[in-house]
């Protein structure tokens, strides 16, 4: 699998756009504030995406949806169906986004998304798997504060995992992960722990890391501090491409 950072920073850094990836040029995982613009500037096209993974509803992973459907209308790019991937609930949020922010004082402008946009939702419960081609895609209850529901997912193809936390504190299921996963791209919010129960830190991940050497650590979702040691820890920035 070939994996493209698009962006590696939190919502508050200056320096990294927020966090999303993309998988052989076609699955992109979260699209949160100023992602389809950072496709963009990456020269990648959007309409080469087939499936789109929402980790969970935070701003800063899916309020960018509108911007990436709105575009491929108007480039007319949805003769292709695009796979949305995300939690319960989600087809009514991307809608009511809609709603608010194109809508125009129109409430039932959108209630056609799937005809409108050639789109399906495919709202997953925990644990639950959704195949979409060679893909093996498992969604993963996380702990992000009192953000429920919150999912990390396990992509498989061939004989590869690939592991994405989203934003999780540390939990049960993100060691089951790391047990799985052959690679892991992993929220590190801070540097130093501040609070558990929402965000991992870089220095926690540095010891996880020694503990589960069958898996090699990325760490996404960072603010703006500076490592000075990074131990068996990878720093991708955005822009960075890495073959798995
Ligand atoms: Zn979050
Ligand atoms: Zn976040």
């Amino acid at each position: 699998m070939k994996v493209k950072f698009i962006g590696t920073g939190t919502m508050g850094s200056t320096t990294r756009a927020n966090t999303s990836f993309l998988v052989d040029d076609k699955i992109l995982f979260d699209c949160g504030m100023g992602t389809v613009k950072q496709l963009e500037r990456l020269k990648l096209q959007v309409k080469n995406i087939k499936c789109l993974v929402i980790s969970h509803y935070h701003a800063d992973h899916f309020f960018d949806i509108p911007n990436l459907l709105m575009g491929k209308k108007i480039r007319k790019e949805c003769s292709e169906k695009l796979y949305i991937i995300l939690p319960v609930g989600g087809r009514r949020k991307v809608i009511d986004m809609l709603e608010f922010s194109f809508g125009d004082g129109d409430i039932n402008a959108f209630e056609d998304i799937e005809e409108k946009y050639n789109v399906e939702f495919i709202e997953l419960q925990k644990d639950s798997k959704y195949i979409f081609g060679n893909y093996e895609i498992t969604a993963i209850e996380l702990k992000h504060g009192n953000c429920i529901p919150t999912y990390g997912y396990l992509l498989k193809n061939s004989n590869t995992i690939l592991g994405y936390t989203g934003d999780t504190g540390i939990t049960d299921n993100f060691f089951r992960m790391c047990e799985l996963a052959d690679y892991m791209l992993v929220d590190t919010t801070w540097l130093n722990p501040i609070n558990n129960d929402n965000h991992i830190s870089f220095e926690d991940l540095k010891e996880y890391a020694k503990k589960y050497t069958s898996c090699k650590f990325f760490a996404v979702h960072r603010g703006d501090y500076e490592v000075l040691d990074s131990g068996d820890v990878n720093i991708p920035n955005d822009a960075d491409e890495i073959n798995i």
